[in-house]
């Protein structure tokens, strides 16, 4: 039985998915109440989210973000701060959408899973660093893991349901597509000059800085690479990655008997969001349906991974496994940060996270607390290899 009012916790709501799950409540007012939000930096934006769905818990960064939020909000409403907050946060709803940007959200996923309750996950970095901790959280009785990542719910949707969410034996590979994002088909040579405004205009999606960096490099891919494997239970060497311009066949199935099913749809990510809140029922919105009768064009490629080395980094992160993923993903998020401020240039992005990579030291993850260790480790590494 579907709840007829399902509680809502929408952690990252001030971001660019977090804003685009609202659009999606917002059209469902009878099906959904939002108990829970957080933010980072922007407080008025999340005070008047608060405001407008009289949202009961708000999480935010530090004691000092706590009392500019209480001067924007009603003294009723509760403000939860760091990272034990985002975790009392995740269990206080029926369905937790992980908008949070980066490690960061790592209390988030975790939190989640341990209440038992549907975690909706657009932040693959948490589940990328700590999959094999994510793993045991989803054990947990009530546990569901439904991913909101286009590609990733699309494999998702081809799956159909739980049986998505362990390996298969019926699966042959998964087909991951790519935008191939803004550098498409340019040159080692040519991507020496390429600009922070260049790699911020992304062709076909709309999406927050960091995650706009990471497809103009290709990263976002890798990342995908080694959050569809967490996810599915497939090894990243039946995991293939397929440059797709016009992003709308948005993920692949392929069985044992060569059959392939796809999930296609114009580029909209209120799809993946509203059919992870709805899941057993689909939202009847229409959002990303296609006009075949106007032409749809659908060509694919092969990445050039000689160009665009991230994915290369990305497969080796998995062959090392255990904490090399999170390195990984820690390296990069400095990297892209160091960009984004202007301290180093685009083609330094993915050299700096090789450097990191290399200075690996093989560790299991077996605790929270080696996961935060080696987070960090890579970080104080990637730091100091940036210019001073
Ligand atoms: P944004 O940068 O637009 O939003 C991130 C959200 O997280 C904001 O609410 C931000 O707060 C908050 N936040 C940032 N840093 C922290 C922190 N240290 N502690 C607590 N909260 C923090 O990102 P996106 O919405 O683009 O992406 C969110 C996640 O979803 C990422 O993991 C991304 O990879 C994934 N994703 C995004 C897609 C998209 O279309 N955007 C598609 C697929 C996956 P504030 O803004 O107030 O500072
Ligand atoms: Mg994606």
């Amino acid at each position: 039985m579907v709840p007829s009012h399902r509680r809502v916790a929408l952690l990252g709501a001030t971001g660019s998915i977090g804003r685009q799950s609202l659009e999606v409540l917002r059209r469902e007012p009878d099906r959904f109440d939002l108990v829970a939000i957080s933010g980072g930096e922007q407080l008025a934006e999340l005070a008047a989210i608060q405001r407008e769905f009289g949202v009961s818990w708000v999480g935010v960064k530090s004691p000092a973000h706590r009392e500019r939020l209480a001067l924007l909000v009603d003294e009723s409403v509760e403000i939860l701060v760091g990272d034990e907050g985002l975790r009392q946060l995740a269990q206080s709803a029926d369905v937790v959408v992980n908008a949070v940007m980066g490690f960061a959200g790592l209390p988030v996923t975790i939190g989640a899973l341990e209440a038992g309750v549907r975690l909706a996950l657009a932040n693959k970095e948490s589940l990328i660093a700590g999959a094999p901790l994510v793993e045991r959280a989803r054990a947990t009785p009530g546990a569901e893991l439904v991913p909101v990542d286009s590609e990733h719910c699309a494999i998702y949707q081809c799956l159909v349901g739980a049986s998505a969410q362990r390996g298969r034996p019926d699966v042959r590979r998964l087909l991951l597509t790519a935008s191939g994002g803004p550098f498409r088909g340019m040159s080692s040579a040519q991507l020496q000059h390429v600009t922070r405004e260049d790699a911020l205009r992304h062709p076909t999606w709309s999406m927050g800085d960091k995650i706009t960096v990471d497809s103009s490099t290709l990263m976002n891919k890798g990342l995908e690479v080694l959050e569809a494997s967490a996810l599915f239970g497939v090894e990243v060497a039946r995991i293939d990655v397929v440059v797709h311009p016009q992003s709308v066949v948005h993920s692949m199935v392929e069985f044992v008997d060569g059959s392939i099913l796809a999930q296609l749809s114009n580029p909209d990510m209120r799809l993946p969001i509203a059919y992870s809140l709805g899941l057993p029922e689909r939202l009847d919105h229409r959002w990303g349906a296609l006009d075949f009768s106007s032409g749809v064009e659908l060509t694919f490629e092969a990445p050039d991974r000689s160009s665009f080395r991230a994915l290369d980094l990305a497969y080796e992160a998995a062959r090392l496994g255990g904490a090399a993923p999170a390195w990984l993903s820690a390296a990069n998020e400095v990297a892209v940060d160091a960009f984004l401020a202007r301290r180093i240039q685009w083609c330094d992005l993915v050299p700096l996270v090789a450097t990191v990579m290399e200075h690996y030291e093989s560790d299991e993850l077996a605790t929270l607390g080696a996961l935060y260790e080696n987070d960090a480790t890579a970080r104080r590494l990637a730091t100091g290899n940036l210019p001073h």
